[in-house]
């Protein structure tokens, strides 16, 4: 992927203007829609590498649109990354749940929005045609549920499988275990923090006999993080 295409689909022409200008050095195509109708359009015109998406949008929301996209067999596998503002801290949550692969609150800066693209850009597909979410050795099916490490079928309990994957869709990066709740339990928890630390201890109890249980690092005096880093 030599020169990766992004479609920005965003209300705010300043906004729209300090993304293409940061994006310039990186050669990234871009390709912009100030609302759904527009992004559609192009859309039809050519599918992207990564969608960058505001929250708040003029007619149909942000979300709204996540939604379709996400359903749609042709688009739910390209990368999208919400755009949200400070205020809206209850939308990253609502966005992680129904499939973006990121979010950038604003104001953000130019090498911040690089970064995440970047990261985005190479976990590839989030999820293959077959269902399978994908992390060095670990296959985990999003069908069955079921985990698969060189050629051993794991059944995870519903709690492993939420925790596996939302850790699998976001690597390389810490979670408090507030965040933790927030995104695996859903905001509606009523549970300690240290249940998120139970339940850590599990999963890596299923992943250790593969020697597995090194991806799921503690981030000491801030969460947990699963990276493939050693
Ligand atoms: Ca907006």
């Amino acid at each position: 992927m030599p020169h990766p295409s992004l479609l920005i689909i965003e209300d705010e022409a300043a906004i729209r203007d300090m993304i293409r200008f940061a994006l310039i050095p990186t050669g990234f195509t871009i390709t912009e829609a100030s609302n759904v109708h527009e992004a559609k359009q192009k859309l039809a015109e050519k599918l992207p590498d990564l969608i960058l998406l505001d929250w708040m949008l003029p007619g149909t929301s942000g979300i709204d649109f996540a939604k379709k996209l996400k359903s749609d067999v042709a688009m739910c596998n390209i990368p999208l990354i919400m755009l949200t503002a400070r205020a809206e801290e209850e939308n990253k949550i609502r966005g992680l749940e129904i499939g973006a692969d990121d979010y950038i609150t604003k104001p953000f800066s130019p090498l911040e929005l690089i970064a995440r693209i970047k990261t985005v850009l190479r976990r590839g597909p989030l999820v293959s045609i077959e269902g399978i979410i994908q992390f060095h050795n670990l296959s985990l099916n999003i069908n069955t549920q079921i985990l698969i490490i060189e050629n051993n079928a794991i059944n995870l309990s519903p709690m492993e499988y939420k925790l596996l994957y939302f850790f699998m869709t976001h690597p390389e990066r810490t979670y408090t275990r507030e965040q933790l709740l927030d995104y695996v339990w859903g905001r509606n928890h009523y549970i300690d923090e240290r249940t998120v630390d139970v339940q850590i201890r599990r999963l890596r109890h299923r992943l250790q006999p593969y020697d597995c249980d090194i991806y799921l690092k503690t981030m000491r005096g801030m969460g947990y993080q699963f990276t493939g880093k050693t």
